[in-house]
């Protein structure tokens, strides 16, 4: 089965085109979704996360308190490091495991991992057959996040500066779904990509 690596800056898309592809079939496996159930209360990381940073990285609830967290870890490499050495490694697992069952199960026609930073990322690029990276201006990613997030200009650029550039997602695409443009644009691309996808087999070797 084709693995597909699907990555994009924030709020080029990346949701939304992921939708598409699984509306067609796709089997999907979304990064951030496994760190927000990791995350959650009674998940994986929470008792990790309290013996590391203390109950008060916990909201009432029993979920991290992510604006906490994140205003920490801003401001703090080493807190950065230690909550990746506790998150990163369940996702992984937490992936490999999803993965492993979609393949059996072999109802999907491919499998899409959909990872923000994949060109970040030291492994992922030799983990997937193809990278199918969502662009967009980076003008129309801040207007986006602004929208969505709320967030100031100055916030969504600092997060933008923490990520890849446009050119260097670009430099690593096998495939581009163009995203500056209107929502209607997104299915005829996605469908011509869903059918090049279903027409190959395997993963690696495809490439
Ligand atoms: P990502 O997952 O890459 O951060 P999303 O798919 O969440 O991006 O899209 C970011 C925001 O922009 C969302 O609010 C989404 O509804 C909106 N959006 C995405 N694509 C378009 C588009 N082509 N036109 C207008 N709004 C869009």
């Amino acid at each position: 089965m084709l693995e597909i690596g699907l990555t994009g800056g924030i709020g080029s898309g990346k949701t939304r085109v992921a939708d598409l592809f699984a509306a067609r079939g796709a089997a999907l496996i979304d990064t951030d979704l496994l760190a927000h159930e990791i995350t959650a209360p009674g998940g994986a990381a929470i008792p990790l996360l309290v013996e590391a940073f203390g109950a008060a990285c916990l909201r009432p609830d029993g979920a991290m308190d992510r604006d906490a967290m994140r205003a920490r870890v801003f401001s703090d490499p080493s807190a950065k490091r230690t909550l990746e050495s506790i998150t990163h490694p369940l996702i992984r697992s937490l992936t490999v495991a999803r993965a492993d069952a979609i393949r059996a199960a072999g109802a999907h026609p491919y499998l899409i991992y959909v990872v923000p930073l994949l060109v970040e990322s030291g492994t992922w690029r030799e983990r997937v057959g193809r990278v199918l990276v969502v662009d967009c201006r980076e003008e129309t990613q801040v207007a986006r996040v602004m929208a969505r997030n709320g967030f100031t200009r100055e916030q969504v650029e600092a997060i933008m500066r923490r990520q890849a550039t446009r050119a260097d997602r670009l430099a690593c695409a096998d495939d581009v779904i163009d995203n500056d443009g209107p929502p209607e644009a997104l299915p005829p691309q996605v469908e011509r990509l869903d059918a090049l996808y279903r027409a190959t087999r395997g993963g690696i070797a495809a490439r």
